[in-house]
Order: structure tokens, then C-alpha cells, then sequence
């Protein structure tokens, strides 16, 4: 017998998880977190609808915190098993885990000295010793080569854009009476990106898991350069501090990217960047030891040493140095994480810049409900940060283009190559509406039976 379960990103963008089994083995692709609302976040600590000690192995399609955020808590729960991923994926997934922990170990040292928990003490979901605990658990695979976790399951994985080694995973279940072949989408990345590669064609499959975080929307067709510099060019002229949360892996990267271009075509004056974020710095060192896995050169362009190390970027690593930037006058830029506004170095710099209606505050990408990221974009004129009320008076801008994940349309595209032969397919990593859409155009394009899972839902495949 095979079976399927979604215990993750059903319903919802986060919290990615499915659980295969094929008679008594099972293998879990992605282990992500829940984020955004605290009913989601709560389902991180709800007791485990599966035994971690059966579990033969993870798969991760990448390193995003929703897609593998919780594989610390799975081996605290007994999970022993491997832990595959692409060499990239690896690296960041590691380094982004010891950064996971701090924030776990700080919220909930935080919780206990301000008295905010509900608990009698606050615990971290997991720990640093969790993390290190997980090192050796990881075996990098690179894309392409076939993995047999058992008799009754192998699988490999394919390029999907989205990030710096993000897979899709194609996987070959047989139970002794008959062979089905799955394919879980992972995060499905843009045509065009200028860092990351184009997804690669899928290939046939009986099952497809696919993502839906825009499945009703197209991204509108505009030229991020040419927004971006006007954005800038605005900055410039007034004087004014540029905001930017961005994710440390991957989007910093790429508007770092972006500005050195921009720079670099004369589109706009050269003007200071300070990336404040030790893992977006620590991040694009992966970046160049994997340059094989994405499009540019990051180190030699323009002659300089890196994109992210250029004349006119400054790194802030220390807390101390970080914290001096609120006392910067513009123009500048400031790149700092976490990207949907959640946490990290991002908060202390929205409680000093967004009641300042001459700096600027640029949202580039998704925002996932209940996020602060969210509440700002919705136009929200007080938000609450650590309990205290911030006024927004900064002016607001948008870079649209810059999303990892492709719409509609491009998911279309990517499932070109697949025949009708598909016999059904689940729609996951959606909002409700994103994914309802989502399963309208493939039953209208492909005719494909679509289903659209509810959490811990068990199909038979
Ligand atoms: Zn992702």
C-alpha cells in the first residue's frame, strides 16, 4: 500500500511536509515550520501525528525555514534517519538552523524576563544543541543522481529555480505489486531570474504535489530595474533612508545584484548600501563555492571582490554596528532580514525608521498572513512591534518582479511537457483562494483531476 499524507502547507504556505509510505517504510519530503499566525505557529508545538522514529528519511526540496525549519525538533522527537538535499541546500540549510536556534533561544529568554508567555516558562521549539546534534544527519546530493532510501522508494532531484539548489523531487514508490511515480514541485521559481536558473522541464509522472502560493495571480509584467531605480533615484534626491527587509538568503543577493547593476549602467548615482545581516554576509559565501548552481559570477563582477563586499557596500556583522545605523543620515540604503518582517535586525530598524515620514520603506515579495510584512503592505497606519505600537509615516514602495515563485501562468508553462497521463494532482503550499485558482486552471489547461488537501489528510496513491 501507498500512501500520502500532508501534514504541512495544506491550506496554508507554510509548514511544508508530506509523509510517503509504502508498506512499513516511510520518507518525509520537506520537514518545514509553520510561520505567520500564531494558530499556525502554534501547530509547531502540537504533538507529532507521526512517529519521527519510523521515519527512514527526509528529503528537503530547499532551504527556506517553512520547508525545513522543523527537522530539529523531528530528531529531538527520534528521528535518525538521513537527510538529503542538494550540496547548496545543505550548507544554507545548516547555517540558517544555528541562526533558527538563536532566534528560539532569544524569543523565549525574551518571553521569561518580560513576562509575555502564557507558560510557566517559555521554551525554545528547539535549541543549539538540537542543531549541532543534526550536523551529521545531512548527505548532499547533487542534481540528477539517484538515491534508493530502500527497496521501496528512490528518488532524485531536479533544478527548480526558485533559490540557490532548490529541487523539485521526482520519486519512484513500489510496494511489490505495483510502481508509481510522484513528483512534488517544491517551490517553483522564475523563468528569467538573474541569478538563479530557469526550472528544468518536468519530467512524466503519475502524482504531482504543486505548490500554489500564486495560483490565481500573475505578477504584472514590469521592469523591476526600471522601478527600482526610480525608487532609488527618489531616495537620492530626498536625501531619504532606504528600507529593504529581505530574506538574508537569496533576495538580499539579488537586490544586491540588482543595485550593482544599476550602478554599473549608470542608471543611478552610486550610493551607500549597509547590508545588516551576518547571514545574508555569511550566506553569499555559499554562493560563491556553489557557482556552478546559479547564473552570475558574483566575484568577479565589475573587477570587484563581490557583490556583496563592492565599494559601496558596507557590512554590518556586530550587534554594536547595527545598532549605530539608526543614527544614519541619507542617502542610503538598508538591507536587513528577516524578510516578511517576523524577526531579526529588521524590527529594531521598523521601530526607528517607519515614524519617519522622509525614509522610505520598499517591500519586495511575498507576505504571508499574520505577518507584520503583511499588516504594512495591507496599509495598516499602527502596527505593534514587541508589544509597543510604531506609526507608519514612512513612504511605502513596492518592487514587484523580484518573487521566487513563479505565477500561474509560468506554473502552466513549467507543467507543459506533462501529458494528461497525470492521473491526479494535489494542490498544496497555498492560501485557500490562491489554491482553489490554482486547481481551476489545471482542470481547465490539462484536465487533470485536482485535489486541494486538507492538514493530516491521507490519500491513497
Ligand atoms: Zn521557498
Amino acid at each position: 500500500m501507498i500512501t500520502l499524507t500532508f501534514h504541512g502547507a495544506a491550506g496554508t504556505v507554510t509548514g511544508s511536509k508530506y509523509l510517503i509510505r509504502v508498506n512499513d517504510r516511510q520518507v518525509m519530503v520537506d520537514c518545514g515550520m509553520f510561520q505567520g499566525r500564531r494558530s499556525l505557529r502554534q501547530k509547531n508545538w502540537e504533538p507529532m501525528p507521526f512517529v519521527p522514529a519510523e521515519i527512514d528519511a527526509v528529503i528537503l526540496t530547499h532551504a527556506h525555514i517553512d520547508h525545513m525549519g522543523y527537522s530539529p525538533k523531528l530528531r529531538k522527537e527520534g528521528f535518525s534517519g538521513p537527510i538529503y538535499a542538494t550540496p547548496p541546500t545543505v550548507e544554507i540549510v545548516r547555517m540558517s538552523l544555528v541562526d533558527a536556534a538563536h532566534i528560539q533561544e532569544e524569543d523565549a529568554e525574551y518571553r521569561n524576563r518580560k513576562g509575555l508567555t502564557r507558560h510557566k516558562v517559555a521554551l525554545p521549539l528547539f535549541d543549539s544543541k538540537d542543531v549541532e546534534e543534526l550536523h551529521d544527519q545531512f548527505e548532499a546530493v547533487p542534481f540528477g543522481d539517484w538515491v534508493t532510501v530502500s527497496k521501496e522508494i528512490r528518488f532524485r532531484l531536479h533544478i527548480v529555480g526558485h533559490v540557490l539548489g532548490a529541487a523539485c523531487v521526482e520519486m519512484i514508490l513500489n510496494d511489490g505489486h505495483r510502481e508509481v511515480s510522484i513528483l512534488f514541485s517544491g517551490d517553483i521559481g522564475r523563468y528569467g531570474n538573474p541569478l538563479v536558473h530557469n526550472p528544468s522541464p518536468p519530467l512524466q509522472t503519475d502524482y504531482l504535489v504543486c505548490e500554489s502560493t500564486y495560483g490565481g495571480r500573475i505578477h504584472e509584467p514590469e521592469d523591476p530595474y526600471y522601478i527600482f531605480s526610480e525608487i532609488i533615484n527618489d531616495v537620492i534626491k530626498r536625501k531619504s533612508i532606504l528600507l529593504i527587509p529581505a530574506f538574508a538568503i537569496g533576495r538580499t543577493q539579488q537586490i544586491a545584484y540588482l543595485i550593482h547593476d544599476l550602478i554599473e549602467n549608470k542608471r543611478i548615482p552610486p550610493i551607500e548600501i549597509h547590508i545588516d545581516s551576518p547571514m545574508a554576509i555569511r550566506s553569499t559565501d555559499i554562493y560563491v563555492k556553489y557557482a556552478d548552481y546559479h547564473k552570475v559570477d558574483i566575484c568577479k563582477l565589475g573587477g570587484k571582490k563581490c557583490i556583496l563586499n563592492g565599494q559601496h557596500v558596507h557590512l554590518h556583522r556586530k550587534r554594536k554596528s547595527s545598532k549605530l545605523l539608526n543614527r544614519l543620515d541619507g542617502p542610503a540604503i538598508i538591507m536587513s532580514a528577516s524578510g516578511m518582517m517576523t524577526g531579526g535586525r529588521i524590527m529594531h530598524h521598523l521601530i526607528n525608521r517607519l515614524p519617519k515620514s522622509d525614509n522610505t520603506l520598499m517591500l519586495a515579495g511575498f507576505m504571508a498572513e499574520g505577518t507584520l510584512g503583511r499588516k504594512i503592505a495591507d496599509g495598516a497606519k499602527t502596527v505593534y512591534i514587541h508589544k509597543q505600537p510604531v506609526e507608519v509615516r514612512s513612504k511605502l514602495v513596492e518592487l514587484h518582479g523580484l518573487s521566487g515563485h513563479a505565477d500561474y501562468q509560468e506554473i502552466l508553462h513549467w507543467l507543459e511537457p506533462l501529458s494528461n497521463a497525470t492521473k491526479r494532482v494535489f494542490i498544496t503550499h497555498g492560501e485557500e483562494s490562491q489554491s482553489a485558482a490554482m486547481a481551476e486552471h489545471l482542470k481547465e489547461e490539462k484536465g487533470w483531476d485536482c485535489h486541494i488537501p486538507v492538514l493530516h489528510e491521507t490519500v491513497e496513491l
